[in-house]
């Protein structure tokens, strides 16, 4: 009886405090759970909290998506934090340096990064709900950050999706097409990017501007929320092995206090969990690691449900599965996190310090070198995320070499770049700059690698002792090549993506641009193969020509250098046929069922937003050969081409090449081409294991003994023919980045990067039967076929948009390869 009393009078109590403010369910004027709601009217609940609760709850814009929705963070506290929190994110950054003295909390959640994981912005709307009301006590320590929804355009695709196929009432049969979303779904993001695998990488406008204030809050705990497959229970923290050796004890037990918290709840209600499974802490660019190399928790939180799920689903247990439930279970871990955080506030605050300024690395500096364009993109990548470095002076440094794999003595040049873990943002240097980062268990469902000096192509060592670096600042983005109108010539190099926008730019203005096949010197400068030439008496027809080329080189900051004669000391004059003319090529991409989404999207996105350069996307039922004609490129990105490729498709690809198309293959494409078509790739054939069992490998360790098959991503060095148009602008070696073990035999000619005998990744983890198969492959080749050509992309350069060093193959493939 007496509880009962206690009952009332608490009903009472939180209905007088929250009776001013309206729950999701009254402001959107439907129960919340009975229908998704809409990136807009979420944001119009954010709205009404910020303007009802003004004192406890400011609502910020931070950018807008490709589709200009608006990216938004609320900030909720206590109103006397909230009159202060200028002050208590100043107080808290300054830990960072050591010399902070606060006790609050700053908890960031992060809602639906991945779009058709639509509960959790629902969530997100309850549990600013309820931190305003029932848990506003949590509040006195801590400031809660909640991003409603990281990835607008994603969510709405599903929702709308969702909200145009639907049943009503909706239909919990599995069969319904509301649970099959189709090729086009609502997981990535506009450009079809993985937003959970682009923290580090930064490829994205969402991540770009969230990473900004990121930075300017690193908070203690940061939850990014997921839903899995329809048939898993909750997934909460402590995640599986590998964890990252950087990651504290403290980061690793917190997580523990947390997950016991959650566990409380869920035994409570009876609602099944795991922990410690799947879902491992490694590579860096998610949304719990990222966090977590930052100084924070960072933990992912993922319900049962997914696309799949609708508004209800049948289980396989034979249970519907409702958007309530994964409602009830995302609000009650993002409550329970609330609440631990400001239970701990003190200790949270203690350790953040302690991350920041105990680095004990055992590489203290990074030193690289290499082309300008390419470290000024390094750079610029390490301004967004607050990492400092600076500019050597000429030294001999000791360390681990990249390039060769050795650790040896080297001279650095004047100005080398200097990249050290004796920094704020140490650890995250390390772990994205250390040569090969240490596997705890192989078992990873990610790439193992990712070093950045293998990604941007640039010379580096790891050096055990800290290299000084007294000059600071940035390089210079200007050009100061002077262009007149009388001037015979101007050469400009061919070394990476700067290069290539800068190429692109010109095509799209139609001034001509003509390439060298060979490599020339003149004046006393000596030119690569790939070298621009871009002469007057090409562009006589062209009025400003000289002021566009001018303006044009000055937004790329590209120097040129003038020639008054087209005699060439060695090599072959202007004149020759060996220099050639860059063709304004038209260009299109497949798109639909035949391909990956994501691997699409890739292509997608380096048109549009890194080359810029105008690509047509074919919808694959479009593919036939009277729409080819008009293109003199089509890519084909990676995918699942097996029962797309009929031999009618094969023969139509197969006669426009041989009229002068040219076919990029990437990944999966390139199977497809195999065979009755007539061109000459081939998949390598490796001899079986003996079928003598020569071990028993038990039931248990069955899974463990299939990762001998397995490569997950691992960088390997091939070798480049750098006579082939599609190297232009390479060395002798190249580092790639290996998603799997696809493994192609040599072409006849054209073989222009490739695996020998020995396939040792230089980062990364490799099965060793896996090892055995990529052994003497193709990595990118070149066809030639009648009066067009085939490109061969084994290996993706374009994955999520980071491997910067592999952008240029792309490029050559566009507009070299002739
Ligand atoms: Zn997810």
């Amino acid at each position: 009886m007496k509880r009962i009393l206690v009952v009332l009078f608490l009903t009472a109590y939180i209905a007088t405090n929250a009776q001013n403010i309206k729950s999701p369910s009254e402001f959107l004027g439907y129960e919340l759970g009975t229908e998704f709601s809409r990136h807009h009217e979420v944001i119009a609940y954010y709205n009404y909290l910020a303007q009802t609760v003004s004192d406890r709850v400011s609502l910020k814009p931070y950018g807008k998506t490709n589709e200009r929705r608006p990216l938004m963070l609320a900030y909720v506290s206590s109103a006397e934090n909230m009159k202060n929190i200028e002050t208590i994110r100043a107080n808290h950054l300054k830990n960072t340096r050591g010399e902070g003295n606060t006790e609050v909390a700053i908890v960031w959640l992060s809602y639906n990064v991945h779009g058709n994981e639509s509960v959790s912005t629902e969530a997100s709307m309850q549990t600013i709900y309820e931190l305003l009301t029932k848990k506003a006590s949590y509040l006195k320590n801590t400031v809660v950050i909640i991003d409603p929804c990281i990835n607008p355009d994603g969510r709405d695709r599903y929702v709308n999706w969702y909200n145009e196929n639907r049943n009503t009432p909706n239909n919990v049969d599995p069969k319904s097409k509301e649970h099959h979303e189709g090729w086009l779904n609502g997981r990535a993001n506009h450009y079809m990017f993985d937003l959970n695998r682009d923290w580090a990488w930064l490829t994205q406008v969402e991540s770009q501007q969230r990473l900004k204030v990121y930075n300017q809050w690193l908070p203690h705990v940061h939850v990014d929320f997921h839903e899995q497959g329809v048939d898993s229970p909750y997934y909460f923290a402590p995640a599986a092995e590998p964890y990252h050796e950087v990651i504290t004890n403290f980061q690793r037990d917190f997580q523990v206090t947390i997950g016991k918290n959650h566990a409380k709840y869920f035994d409570e209600n009876g609602w099944f969990y795991f922990t410690k499974e799947v879902f491992d802490l490694f590579y860096p660019s998610y949304g719990d690691t990222y966090p977590l190399y930052n100084g924070a928790i960072g933990m992912t939180y993922e319900q049962g449900g997914s696309g799949r799920a609708g508004l209800g689903i049948l289980t396989r247990s034979g249970d519907t599965l409702t958007l309530k439930d994964r409602i009830a279970h995302h609000f009650t871990t993002g409550i329970s996190t609330v609440e631990v955080a400001s239970g701990n506030a003190k200790k949270l605050n203690e350790e953040f310090k302690k991350f920041y300024t105990n680095k004990n690395f055992k590489y203290k500096s990074y030193v690289l070198n290499g082309d300008n364009d390419k470290i000024k993109a390094l750079t610029q990548l390490l301004e967004q995320h607050e990492i400092e470095y600076g500019w050597s002076d000429a030294t001999t440094v000791k360390g681990f070499d990249y390039g060769s794999g050795k650790t040896k003595s080297s001279k650095t040049k004047n100005e080398s770049l200097v990249v050290s873990t004796d920094q704020p943002k140490g650890t995250l240097v390390k772990v994205l700059f250390e040569p090969n980062a240490k596997l705890s268990d192989s078992l990873t469902y990610d790439i193992t690698a990712w070093s950045l000096p293998y990604a941007y192509g640039l010379e580096a060592i790891a050096s055990e002792t800290k290299v000084n670096s007294p000059k600071a600042g940035s390089i210079s983005n200007t050009s100061n090549t002077i262009i007149t109108e009388n001037t015979y010539a101007y050469i400009g190099t061919w070394n990476g993506m700067n290069d290539a926008r800068f190429l692109a730019n010109l095509l799209k203005e139609n001034i001509k641009v003509k390439f060298s096949k060979k490599p020339f010197s003149l004046e006393g400068q000596k030119y690569d193969r790939g070298s621009l030439i871009i002469t007057k008496s090409d562009n006589r027809n062209k009025k400003d020509f000289a002021i566009k080329l001018s303006e044009i080189s000055k937004k790329h900051a590209k120097q040129l250098t003038p020639t008054s004669t087209g005699f060439v000391d060695r090599g072959d004059d202007f004149g020759s046929s060996s220099v050639h003319l860059i063709k304004k090529n038209n260009i299109a991409v497949l798109t639909g069922k035949p391909t990956s989404t994501l691997q699409f999207g890739e292509v997608w996105h380096f048109f549009e937003q890194q080359l810029k350069y105008p690509v047509t996307v074919l919808e694959s039922d479009y593919l036939n050969a009277e729409d080819l004609e008009e293109y003199d490129v089509l890519i084909l990105p990676d995918g699942w081409y097996g029962s797309f490729m009929n031999n009618n498709i094969q023969k139509e690809l197969k006669e426009w090449v041989k009229n002068g198309g040219k076919l990029i293959a990437m990944g999966g494409a390139i199977e497809g081409l195999e065979g009755k078509s007539g061109f000459s790739i081939k998949s390598k054939k490796t001899e079986k294991d003996s079928t003598l069992i020569k071990h028993l490998i038990t039931y248990e360790n069955s899974e463990r003994e299939g990762i001998k098959d397995l490569i997950t991503g691992a960088i390997f060095k091939t070798k480049v023919d750098h006579t082939n148009p599609l190297a232009f602008g390479y060395g002798d070696s190249y580092f790639t980045l290996k998603l799997g073990d696809d493994s192609f035999e040599y072409l006849k000619e054209g073989t222009a990067v490739y695996l020998e005998e020995e396939t040792t990744p230089a980062a990364g983890f490799a099965g060793s039967e896996a090892r055995k198969r990529i052994a003497n492959t193709l990595v990118f080749g070149t066809e030639n076929y009648g009066r067009g050509h085939v490109v061969y992309m084994v290996d993706n350069p374009l994955f999520r948009g980071f491997w910067e060093n592999g952008k240029l193959f792309f490029a050559n493939a566009l507009f070299m390869v002739d």
